[in-house]
């Protein structure tokens, strides 16, 4: 049970009757100005107890059972390939992070003759997005009146992805199960009719269940999930049985409030959501809040999109994806070839020699350590100066590379020039555009 911020404070140094523990009070050692403000953040899952080195042991214990996470983490798995979901802090990712990002299911039927075809397409699928690579995560197989452990096993075969088994009938599960063996499957789903038999195959094959009501009814789907969980499951989805936009909003956002901000343990599990053939349904989704996301149909058009929307809504934004600092070569270049330098954030990086790779004109790109910042950033934090590209330029040697000692710098920073040739002497420092896409007409008229 999830303790309130008051309720922590008690446990704290400040509460102690212990003289030894108590003269620590309001230390600050934990990064806060008091131990009822360190209780506050605890309590929002906005820090963590090793930031206080003096809670005494039976306060911890109490601590710790209390700082479970309030959505459970659910994890898939097939082929050492493994999707975790759940593990939630915040509804917004700008107050910490999002930790786990949804999982993204293509569903097949067993009655459809293509369904491994279409498995293999969705296995094989991989696009490269600033330096990631970008899958989907699995293939929801729905029995639909054909053969369902036969198109269990050939989906298996064919895509190394987790799985979901969509039946509500105990023993066509149990046979998708049997099939999926050496697999950790999501079981889709225990209703209010079947949830005995699918609680007890769940239990047996040790893996996660999926729990739904019609209509976005909460109260039943709580009073299900425990029921599930009373009969041993540990690991279940939550689906409240609601489609559409704003309905779906709405309750999922509920859920999400429940779990987080009320410590509502009985809907503290990760939400599947069903977005059709529906794009912008399943953006929705991915941002609010789905754990898994089932896509009616594998098209890479529809996809890549999604892929590109969750990776973005998925990374830090305390740590800014990066490359790795030091010199690039762009279409095999030569000595008399022209050297830019730009920053290490991964977008900026990949706009710049997106650009000058796609103009065919050879290139030295030159990435400094800017700390993952975008130039304009970087420049403003002091992170992009003419020291720090000094730095790079002598520090990576590109100047034994080269026949001449030119060095293109963003036009946004063109006000570094001077400093630059302070810096770099016996270097002439060219401004390049301001934007990416004007490089390779730059380089074409200053080159070419
Ligand atoms: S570290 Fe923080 S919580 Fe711990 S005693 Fe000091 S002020 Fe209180």
């Amino acid at each position: 049970m999830a303790l309130s911020g008051l309720q922590i404070y008690k446990l704290l140094p400040a509460s102690s009757k212990n003289p030894e523990v108590k003269k620590h009070a309001n230390c600050k050692e934990c990064g806060f100005p008091t131990c009822l403000a360190f209780a506050m953040k605890l309590a929002q899952k906005q820090a963590e107890l090793s930031q206080c080195p003096y809670v005494e042991e039976e306060s911890k214990t109490q601590l710790e059972a209390s700082a479970a996470p309030p959505i459970r983490l659910v994890t898939l798995s097939a082929d050492g390939r493994k999707l975790e979901v759940g593990n939630e802090t915040v509804l917004f990712r700008h107050e910490k992070t999002f930790y786990h990002q949804p999982g993204l299911f293509v569903r097949v039927k067993d009655a459809q003759p293509d369904a491994a075809e279409v498995a293999k397409a969705v296995g094989e699928y991989s696009v490269e997005y600033v330096g990631m690579d970008l899958t989907l995560d699995g293939v929801a197989i729905e029995a639909a009146g054909g053969d369902f452990a036969a198109t269990v096993a050939a989906v298996k075969a064919a895509c190394p992805f987790p799985l979901i088994l969509m039946t509500e009938d105990p023993a066509t599960a149990e046979a998708g199960l049997k099939a999926a063996q050496g697999t950790r499957p999501l079981l889709y789903a225990a209703t209010p009719d079947n949830w005995e038999a699918m609680a007890k195959l769940a239990a047996q094959y040790e893996v996660p269940l999926a729990v739904r009501v019609e209509g976005g009814d909460l109260t039943a789907l709580a009073a299900l999930a425990e029921q599930v969980k009373e009969a041993g499951v540990e690991d279940i989805v939550l689906d409240p049985g609601v489609r559409g936009y704003s309905r779906s909003l709405a309750v999922f956002t509920q859920l999400r409030r429940l779990a987080l901000k009320k410590n509502e343990r009985k809907v503290g599990y990760p939400l599947i959501a069903f977005a059709g053939d529906d794009p912008i349904l399943a953006g929705q989704h991915i941002a609010k809040y789905a754990g898994f996301v089932v896509l009616d149909r594998f098209s890479p058009g529809t996809v890549y999109p999604l892929l590109v929307m969750r990776a973005n809504i998925f990374t830090d934004p305390q740590k800014p994806i990066q490359v790795q600092p030091g010199i690039y070569e762009i279409n095999n270049p030569g000595p008399g070839d022209p050297l830019m330098v730009t920053t290490n954030f991964s977008i900026t990086y990949f706009a710049v020699a997106n650009e000058v790779e796609s103009s065919g004109m050879p290139g030295w790109l030159l990435v400094a350590d800017a700390e993952g910042m975008s130039v304009l950033t970087a420049w403003a934090a002091g992170k992009f100066d003419a020291e720090r590209i000094a730095k790079s330029v002598n520090s990576t040697g590109v100047a034994e590379k080269l026949s001449h000692h030119r060095l293109i710098i963003p036009g946004h920073v063109a006000v570094l020039m001077g400093e630059l040739e302070e810096e770099l002497p016996g270097w002439e420092i060219n401004v390049g555009p301001r934007e990416a896409v004007d490089l390779p007409n730059y380089l074409k008229m200053q080159w070419g």
